[in-house]
C-alpha cells in the first residue's frame, strides 16, 4: 500500500456488518439493566421501600439504616446482573462521566471471601479524584472530592459494573460537577412554579422540568479515524477539502440506513432500552454520515444522565462495530455540525405540561402565565443562556449559517403571537370593565389545544416554542445537557418568583386574581417583545436587526463567558440556591481553561500535521515532477522540453506557493500561541487565544486543502471528506 490512507481505505472497503444479535421484543428488556422502583419493591423490606420511594419523589434523606437495607438490595440484585464491581458514577466539568470501580470481593480469610457492600459505600465515596478541573476550589493537596449518592437517578449495571449516579462535591460541600446544581436548579423551579400553579389549581404540589434531548452524530470508520491525527486528537477534521458532493443534495436527510449502520444502531439501541433509556428516534441527519437519535422525554435530571450514559454507549458500541462515533460540533467543514436540541417543559404532580394550552380558559390562562414567563425570563437572561452554551467545539456552529445563531431570540409561531398582540392591546390601563374581561377570557379560551402552525416550521430559531414545549436548538453535540438546563430552570425559577410577587401586589392593591394576572402579563409581553423573532434566523439581515433591538451577538466563547462576571449573575444564582458566588467563579475559570486547552491542542495538531504529513507529500510530488521535467527535457530537448512540461512547472510552482504560505502562517500561529502561553490571567489567555492563535487556523488550513487539490492522489497521506462521509 501506498500510504496509510490507501490502507485504511481499503480496510474500510472490505468490512462487512455485524450479524444483529437481539431480535427479541423490545418491551421485554426495557430497564432489564436498571435497579428501578418495581425492581426495589421485589428487593427492599416495606419499610425501606417506602422511604426511598419518598427520596426519589420528594427528595427527602435516608437514614443509615435504611441505606444499609437498599445497598443490601442493589448488590444482590447487581449479583445477579452478573455484576463483579461498583462505582459511584458523576459528572466533573470536563465534559464526561468519570467512575472509579471498586469490587464487591473481600477476603474474610485463607481461601475465603464474601460480597461486600453497605450504606457507607452507597451513600458517601472519597474517589482520589484530584485531577478533575477544579477552579482553585480545592487545592490538589487538599485532594478530598466526595462523591455523594443521588437517590432520584436510579443504579443501573453495565459492562459487570454497579453503577450508582452521584454528586462530585468538594471537602467543603462546594459543587465540582453538573449534577448538583442541575438538582438544585429543579428545586429552584419546583418551588416557584408551584406557588404560580396554585392561582389555578391548590392540587398542585409538584411541578417536574422535563427534558428531552435530540443528540446527533457523525460515524466514521475506525481506520479512516485512525489515519486522521486530528480526529484523533481533536474529534474534528482540522483540514480537508469539501468533497465535490457534500450534502447540496439532501439525499442523506431521511434516507435508507445503510446495513452496517443499522447494525449499529440496533446494537446501541437494545443496551440503551436495557438501561432504561427510552430511545425511540432513529433517523439521518442532513450531512452525510450524520444521524440523530431521541429518546422520549422525561425528569430533567433523569433524561440528562440518560444522555450521558447514551454518549458513553455510542462510543463503545461504535467501536464494537469498527466506527468510531465523532461527537464534536464541527468535525467536518462544509457540511452540517451536530447540536443536541433540549425539549423542555414543566409538568405538575397532577399530570398537567404548564406549556400545553388546555382545554378551557382557566386552563389556558395557567398555559398563558408559564409561557409568557418563559420568554420573559429568556429576554432578561439571554445572555446568561448564550454562555451556557458556549464551548469551542459551538462557536464553529453558532452564527455559522447552519446553527441557530449567537443571539438569543425566541419563536412562538403566529397563532400565539396573535394571542399575545391581543392580550397586549386589549387590556386598558384603570379598572377592567365586567365586558373586557369577558371577552378576554373569551380569547384566552379559543386557544386551540393543538397549534396546528406550531409544528416547528421555523427552524433557524435558537429558542422555539414547538406546541408544548420549547426547544433549545443551539446547544451543542457534546455539551452535558445540564449547562443549559442550570440556566433555563434558575432563570424560570427566578422570573416565576417575581412574576408571584407582583401579581400578589395586586391583589393587594384590590385588584382580582385574574385581572392581576392578566394585567402583569401584559406587561410581561411588552417587556419582553425584542426578544421575539418570528423571522429567518440565518439571515444577514436578523444580525442587523438584532443589533437594532439591542439584542446581544457574542459570537466566541471567551466573550460569551465574560457574562458571569455581571453582578446580577452572581446574585441571581446565589438567591436561587443553585451555585454560590464561588462556584460561578470556579467554574468561568474552568470554561476559560477548557477552552484554551482545546485550542492550544487544536494548533498543536495542526503545527504537527503541517510539519509531517503536508509538507512531506507536497516534496514527494514537486519530486515526481521535476523527475519529469527534466526526463522531457532530457528527450525532447531543453526548448520543445519545456514547453511540453509547462503545466507541471506550473503545478511545481503552485505547490512551492502554497506550501510557503501555509508553513509561514503555521509559523506565526505558533509564535503567537507561545506569548500567549506566557499570560498568566486565564481569562486574558483564552482572549488571546481566540484573537491571535485561533485566527491563522482558516489561512493555514486554506494552503493545506489547495494543496490537497494539487497533490497527486496516491501521494496524500490523509483520508479525504469523500472517503470519511460517504464509504460505510
Ligand atoms: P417531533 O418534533 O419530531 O414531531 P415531538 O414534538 O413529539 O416530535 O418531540 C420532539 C422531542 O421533544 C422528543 O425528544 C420528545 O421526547 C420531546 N418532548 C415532547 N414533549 C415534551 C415535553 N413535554 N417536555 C420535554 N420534551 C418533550
Ligand atoms: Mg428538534
Amino acid at each position: 500500500m501506498a500510504n496509510q490512507r490507501m490502507q485504511a481505505y481499503y480496510d474500510v472497503l472490505h468490512r462487512t456488518p455485524k450479524p444483529i444479535d437481539f431480535d427479541g421484543k423490545i418491551s421485554e428488556i426495557f430497564g432489564e439493566n436498571v435497579f428501578h422502583l418495581e425492581v426495589m419493591r421485589e428487593y427492599l423490606p416495606a419499610e425501606a421501600y417506602k422511604s426511598m420511594k419518598q427520596a426519589i419523589y420528594e427528595g427527602t434523606r435516608l437514614d443509615r439504616a435504611m441505606a444499609d437495607q437498599v445497598a443490601s438490595a442493589m448488590k444482590d440484585w447487581a449479583l445477579t446482573k452478573g455484576a463483579t464491581h461498583y462505582t459511584h458514577w458523576f459528572q466533573p466539568l470536563t465534559g464526561s462521566t468519570a467512575e472509579k470501580h471498586d469490587a464487591f470481593f473481600k477476603p474474610v480469610g485463607p481461601g475465603k471471601a464474601i460480597e461486600r457492600f453497605d450504606g457507607d459505600l452507597l451513600v458517601q465515596q472519597e474517589p482520589d479524584a484530584s485531577s478533575f478541573p477544579n477552579g482553585g476550589i480545592r487545592n490538589t493537596f487538599e485532594a478530598r472530592g466526595y462523591t455523594a449518592w443521588d437517590p432520584s437517578s436510579p443504579a443501573f449495571v453495565i459492562d459487570k459494573t454497579l453503577c450508582i449516579p452521584t454528586i462530585f462535591i468538594a471537602y467543603t460541600g462546594e459543587a465540582l460537577d453538573y449534577k448538583m446544581p442541575l438538582l438544585k436548579a429543579l428545586q429552584a423551579v419546583n418551588n416557584s412554579a408551584v406557588d404560580v400553579c396554585r392561582y389555578f389549581d391548590k392540587n398542585v404540589d409538584k411541578v417536574t422540568a422535563t427534558l428531552g434531548w435530540e443528540q446527533e452524530y457523525f460515524l466514521v470508520d475506525k481506520a479512516l479515524f485512525n489515519a486522521r491525527p486530528d480526529l484523533m486528537m481533536t474529534g474534528r477534521a482540522l483540514f480537508g477539502h469539501a468533497s465535490a458532493k457534500g450534502q447540496q443534495l439532501d439525499d442523506h436527510y431521511f434516507g435508507s440506513i445503510t446495513a452496517r449502520v443499522t447494525a449499529f444502531m440496533r446494537e446501541f439501541e437494545t443496551d440503551a432500552i436495557r438501561l432504561g433509556i427510552p430511545v425511540t428516534t432513529r433517523h439521518n441527519e442532513v450531512a452525510p454520515n450524520q444521524f440523530e437519535c431521541a429518546p422520549i422525554f422525561e425528569e430533567c435530571n433523569l433524561a440528562n444522565d440518560h444522555n450521558l450514559l447514551l454518549m458513553d454507549i455510542l462510543e463503545k458500541v461504535a467501536r464494537r462495530h469498527d466506527f468510531r462515533v465523532l461527537l464534536h460540533e464541527k468535525p467536518f467543514a462544509g457540511v452540517n455540525g451536530s447540536g443536541k436540541h433540549n425539549n423542555w417543559s414543566l409538568s405538575t404532580n397532577t399530570g398537567v405540561n404548564l406549556l400545553a394550552p388546555g382545554k378551557n380558559p382557566k386552563s389556558n390562562m395557567q398555559f398563558l402565565t408559564f409561557f409568557v414567563n418563559t420568554i420573559k425570563a429568556i429576554h432578561d437572561n439571554s445572555d446568561l443562556l448564550r454562555a451556557a452554551i458556549a464551548g469551542a467545539g459551538n462557536d464553529h456552529r453558532l452564527g455559522a449559517n447552519e446553527a441557530p445563531p449567537a443571539i438569543i431570540s425566541a419563536f412562538i409561531g403566529s397563532q400565539l403571537t396573535e394571542v399575545l398582540d391581543k392580550l397586549e392591546k386589549s387590556i386598558k390601563a384603570g379598572k377592567m370593565t365586567p365586558e373586557d374581561k369577558t371577552e378576554l377570557k373569551l380569547n384566552i379560551g379559543k386557544i386551540p389545544q393543538i397549534l396546528l402552525d406550531n409544528t416547528d416550521r421555523n427552524r433557524t430559531s435558537p429558542f422555539a416554542f414547538t406546541g408544548n414545549k420549547f426547544e433549545f436548538r443551539a446547544v451543542g453535540s457534546s455539551a452535558n445537557c445540564s449547562s443549559a438546563m442550570i440556566v433555563l430552570n434558575t432563570i424560570m425559577a427566578k422570573q416565576l418568583q417575581l412574576f408571584k410577587a407582583s401579581v400578589d401586589a395586586r391583589i393587594k392593591k384590590g385588584d382580582s386574581k385574574d385581572e392581576a394576572i392578566l394585567k402583569e402579563l401584559q406587561k410581561l409581553i411588552k417587556e419582553s417583545k425584542k426578544i421575539r423573532f418570528e423571522g429567518n434566523g440565518y439571515g444577514d439581515e436578523w444580525v442587523k436587526e438584532a443589533k437594532k433591538r439591542g439584542l446581544s451577538n457574542l459570537k466566541d466563547t471567551p466573550r460569551a463567558l465574560q457574562v458571569w462576571h455581571d453582578k446580577g449573575v452572581a446574585s441571581l444564582f446565589d438567591e436561587m440556591g443553585v451555585l454560590t458566588p464561588r462556584e460561578l467563579e470556579a467554574r468561568q475559570e474552568i470554561e476559560f481553561e477548557n477552552y484554551v486547552m482545546k485550542i492550544q491542542i487544536e494548533a498543536r495538531v495542526m503545527n504537527e500535521m503541517v510539519r509531517n504529513f503536508i509538507i512531506p507529500a507536497g516534496v514527494e510530488y514537486q519530486n515526481k515532477l521535476i523527475t519529469n521535467v527534466q526526463g522531457l527535457q532530457n528527450v525532447l530537448g531543453a526548448k520543445d522540453g519545456k514547453s511540453a512540461a509547462a503545466s507541471q512547472v506550473d503545478v511545481i510552482k503552485d505547490i512551492a506557493e502554497h506550501m510557503n504560505e501555509m508553513k509561514s502562517a503555521s509559523d506565526v500561529m505558533l509564535a503567537a500561541r507561545k506569548k500567549a502561553n506566557q499570560i498568566d490571567d486565564i481569562e486574558k489567555r483564552a482572549i488571546a487565544y481566540c484573537d491571535t492563535v485561533k485566527i491563522h487556523f482558516d489561512k493555514i488550513r486554506y494552503h493545506v486543502d489547495k494543496l490537497e487539490l494539487l497533490i497527486d492522489d496516491e501521494e496524500w497521506r490523509l483520508p479525504k471528506f469523500r472517503e470519511m462521509l460517504f464509504t460505510r
